[in-house]
């Protein structure tokens, strides 16, 4: 039995989780941890994630190095706010216990803060901007496409999402710019990224390969977060069985698409 702990629990992405983790019969809830003051601290985590009752009640960040001894989990996975990631995974470290990050809009210094943690604690680490599997082939097509077209074609990536989204642009469209850049030999910031913020849209990313004769477009949309969840899931038994200590994977790992 795996045993894990959701920061972020009463979010969007955290409820899902809980539900995914209440459906698997290798997975446990082991504690439910959200920002001190919000609403549903207090509350049991299964009955805020819309599945029953799993007598795990949700609790304040602030708590979490006791949380964290008590409930003694092999993995924490956190969807929450950047700068309360880097804290959560620095109690990880401390405790010894494997990450499971989807959290996105790291600065620099928060992303080298974290793989310090990371390595200090020699803890088995999944960090990815997107766990759904749809997007990492998006990913492995793109660094497919940049390579043949090189060049000769300029690169373009736009990207829609909800009007709640905190960050701008998507971690998922950092990625793909990063990719397409290491490909074509340029710096990330050479490649244009457009952000839209609008409606209820889950998640869009488009990356365009353009010259004056011809536009080869390459999309992916999401239809639900649950894509991201399942993904999670994966990343979850990923982290446990084939982790390395002190190393970070990506989800290219995890489904063995590298
Ligand atoms: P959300 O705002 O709905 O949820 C975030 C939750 O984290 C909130 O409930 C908030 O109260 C809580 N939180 C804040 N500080 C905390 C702390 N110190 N400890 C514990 N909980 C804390 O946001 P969301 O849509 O669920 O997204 C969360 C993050 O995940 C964002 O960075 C988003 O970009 C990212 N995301 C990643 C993927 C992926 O596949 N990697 C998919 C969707 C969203």
């Amino acid at each position: 039995m795996i045993r894990v702990v959701v920061c972020g629990a009463a979010g969007r992405m955290g409820r899902l989780i809980v539900r995914q983790i209440a459906g698997q019969k290798d997975l446990k809830l082991a504690a439910a941890v959200d920002a001190p003051g919000h609403p549903m601290i207090g509350k049991d985590a299964g009955l805020v994630a819309g599945v029953q009752k799993l007598g795990v009640a949700i609790v304040e960040s602030t708590k979490l190095n006791e949380v964290l001894k008590k409930s003694k989990p092999d993995v924490l996975v956190d969807f929450t706010v950047a700068e309360a990631s880097v804290q959560n995974v620095k109690a990880a470290s401390r405790a010894g216990v494997s990450v499971v990050v989807g959290t996105t809009g790291f600065t620099e210094q928060q992303r080298k803060e974290l793989e310090r943690a990371i390595k200090r604690g020699q803890i088995r680490a999944v960090v990815s901007p997107n766990f759904s599997v749809g997007v990492n082939v998006f990913f492995k097509i793109a660094r497919a496409a940049a390579g043949i077209l090189g060049r000769d074609y300029e690169p373009s990536i736009v990207e829609v999402h909800h009007m709640y989204k905190k960050d701008a642009p998507s971690g998922t469209a950092l990625k793909v710019a990063e990719i397409v850049a290491e490909e074509l030999g340029l710096n990330k910031e050479e490649i244009k990224i457009k952000s839209i913020r609008e409606g209820e849209v889950v998640g869009d990313h488009t990356l365009m390969f353009l010259n004056p004769f011809e536009v080869l477009e390459i999309t992916h949309r999401a239809k639900s977060r649950e894509a991201f969840a399942v993904g999670a899931v994966k990343a979850i038994r990923y982290v446990v069985k084939k982790g390395k200590p002190g190393m970070i994977s990506d989800m290219q790992d995890v489904l063995g698409l590298r």
